[in-house]
């Protein structure tokens, strides 16, 4: 662990307004200022920074956080390296390394360096398994330069094979148990985590070995088996090879399903090559991706979980400024084997044709449809509409509605005139989806209406209350003593403001101001997102004693938190807030 005291001093000597002023142009607005957010993208700024809370939120996409955070999120860093980036930034000396995690994690790595090592030499021994994972290989038909440029391996079919050559080079079986190389029976007996597999080693962007995975010569089951997530390898945010495509010079980037199909594209010429880690692709990796690539082709199984995953991947990429666009595989399962039958330059000639997203939509849709029929060409013109009136550009859309002119045989000017109201309704659903949006989150209920009088009587939400009093205690860390006399942290009902107060009361106790930078070592990052959003609804309201006095009656009124009510989700409990509130209007 970093000290707490050198955290301080890194976000004291980094002021957020400077920090975020050079990834996105601010504008001052009042006491604050505002751009376009880095993290979705948008037409009108909806990215606040607040100098006074030393914090930031996106109004758009929920982001928010401190001076780490940002960092963090924009430079896809963990926690200790977002530090060191601003401390450098800040030109301060280097926290010292001698923190356990840290020589931990560095431990980690060194095994993992030397595991990879291993598999690769058991690759290559003179024996009769080894033979038969080489042959595995080639029969997949890579070649000896490939199999060295990828660092690919095997694991020989032995319990402990590994832990002894790990062990003479030194390391003990705590450290192979937090790399995930070996295991750990329910007996309590340590062996080896992969026995009889082919080994592809995945590395991280600075070339370290963080993880592998491991496939079977044969059909057995289980067909994979990768490393669990570890203090190095996190695999919503780990891309296969791209370590390696980083290096092209080439910004049009593929993306495949399988470490297979990334290998074999390699070796084809095609560098660019990539998979994401894990079984769906992650925002996390999209935003890693948008780094280094212009353009993205999608080019996945053809089979139904493959066009599923080419679904759900086009969603993620429509907020990114990354283009892209699918590939269909004519009669192979998959890129490999595509190429195997069909050869590179076919598979080149695949890659230049793709059809971008909107015609991979329009292309599903015409499908469905046979367009000799009068009734079937006006439900297609209507599907088609709805496709183009959404997210796409206007002279897309023009070019689009002159093809539909075409295959249909309806007037190009019939259609556009459709198109056009179809636009503008769709701008109007999504301004009232945003309202709506809004209202739910409370935003605008919670500047006009802070409380609603009933009967002359304060009837303030409890949720609300929970909220507000945790902004309180953030905003005027000298509230805290009185809060915790009156208050138990098992008294909330909203069980990330609970855990937020102890948070709070843990800061108090050590003499720490409970600020964003010091509840986001001790919260989870989605709790921490939620208060940056608080803080910045709150920005410019006076939260006064009274008002504390006023939550904490609110609370003490409200029954304790019943079972039930721990494990609802969002909507059961505000269903049960509302049950709350007519009961006490009788
Ligand atoms: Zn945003």
């Amino acid at each position: 662990m970093i000290p707490h005291e050198y955290i301080e001093e890194v976000v004291r000597r980094n002021d957020i307004t400077d920090v975020v002023g050079s990834y996105v142009q601010l504008r001052h607005r009042g006491r604050m200022h505002t751009g376009l957010c880095p993290f979705h993208s948008e037409k009108t700024p909806s990215f606040f920074v607040y100098p006074e809370t030393q914090s930031f939120y996106c109004f758009g996409c929920g982001a928010g956080g401190d001076v780490i955070s940002f960092i963090k999120k924009i430079n896809n860093l963990d926690y200790v390296e977002s530090v060191k980036y601003l401390a450098s930034r800040a030109g301060m000396p280097l926290p010292e390394e001698d923190d356990q995690v840290g020589r931990l994690r560095s431990r980690v790595l060194s095994i993992n360096k030397e595991a990879a090592r291993f598999f690769y030499e058991q690759l290559n021994a003179d024996n009769e398994e080894a033979r038969a994972a080489r042959a595995y290989w080639r029969g997949r038909g890579l070649s000896d330069g490939t199999i060295r440029r990828f660092g690919l391996g095997y694991a020989p079919n032995d319990f402990s094979a590994m832990r002894l050559h790990l062990r003479s080079k030194g390391f003990t079986e705590e450290e192979m148990l937090a790399a995930g190389i070996i295991k750990r029976s329910e007996r309590g007996r340590v062996y080896d985590a992969f026995r009889g597999r082919v080994m592809t080693p995945i590395f991280d962007l600075r070339g370290n070995v963080i993880a592998f995975g491991g496939r079977v010569l044969g059909d057995e089951k289980p067909k994979y088996i990768n490393s669990p997530e570890t203090l190095v390898y996190k695999k919503s945010k780990a891309m296969f090879a791209l370590n390696l495509a980083k290096k092209s010079t080439n910004r049009r980037y593929i993306l495949c399903e399988g470490y297979m199909d990334v290998i074999s594209m390699h070796q084809a010429g095609f560098d660019t090559a990539v998979a994401a880690c894990g079984t769906a692709l992650t925002a996390e990796q999209v935003r890693l991706l948008t780094e280094y690539a212009d353009e993205v082709i999608l080019c996945y199984d053809s089979d139904e979980a493959g066009q599923k995953a080419t679904a759900r991947s086009l969603e993620l990429f429509a907020q990114s400024p990354v283009k892209v666009s699918v590939l269909n595989l004519p009669n192979a399962k998959d890129p490999d084997e595509f190429i195997k039958k069909f050869g590179r330059d076919q598979f080149e000639h695949l890659l230049n044709g793709t059809s971008n997203a909107i015609e991979y939509n329009i292309k599903k849709v015409r499908a469905k449809y046979d367009l000799t029929r009068p009734a079937d060409r006006v439900e297609y013109i209507k599907e088609v509409i709805r496709i183009l009136s959404d997210h796409v550009s206007p002279t897309e859309r023009d070019i689009y509605a002159g093809r539909l002119a075409e295959e249909t045989d309806v007037s190009k000017a019939a259609i556009l005139t459709q198109l056009q109201s179809a636009v503008k309704s769709n701008q109007r659903r999504r301004e009232r989806q945003k309202q709506k949006d809004l209202l739910k989150e409370g935003w605008a209920s919670d500047i006009h209406l802070p409380y609603n009088t009933m009967n002359g009587e304060k009837a303030l939400g409890v949720a609300n209350a929970e909220q507000q009093l945790v902004v309180a205690m953030i905003k005027n860390p000298s509230f805290i003593p009185a809060v915790q006399k009156q208050l138990q942290p098992d008294r909330f009902l909203m069980q990330d403001m609970g855990e937020a107060y102890q948070a709070i009361l843990s800061c108090s106790e050590q003499g720490i101001a409970p600020d964003l930078t010091a509840l986001s070592v001790r919260l989870p990052e989605q709790t921490v997102n939620r208060i940056a959003q608080l803080l910045a609804r709150n920005y410019d309201v006076g939260i006064g004693a009274r008002d504390v006095e006023m939550y904490l009656q609110r609370i003490e009124q409200s029954k304790p938190p019943s079972v039930e009510a721990a494990e609802m989700n969002n909507q059961q409990l505000e269903d049960y807030f509302e049950q709350l509130r007519q009961k006490k209007m009788k």
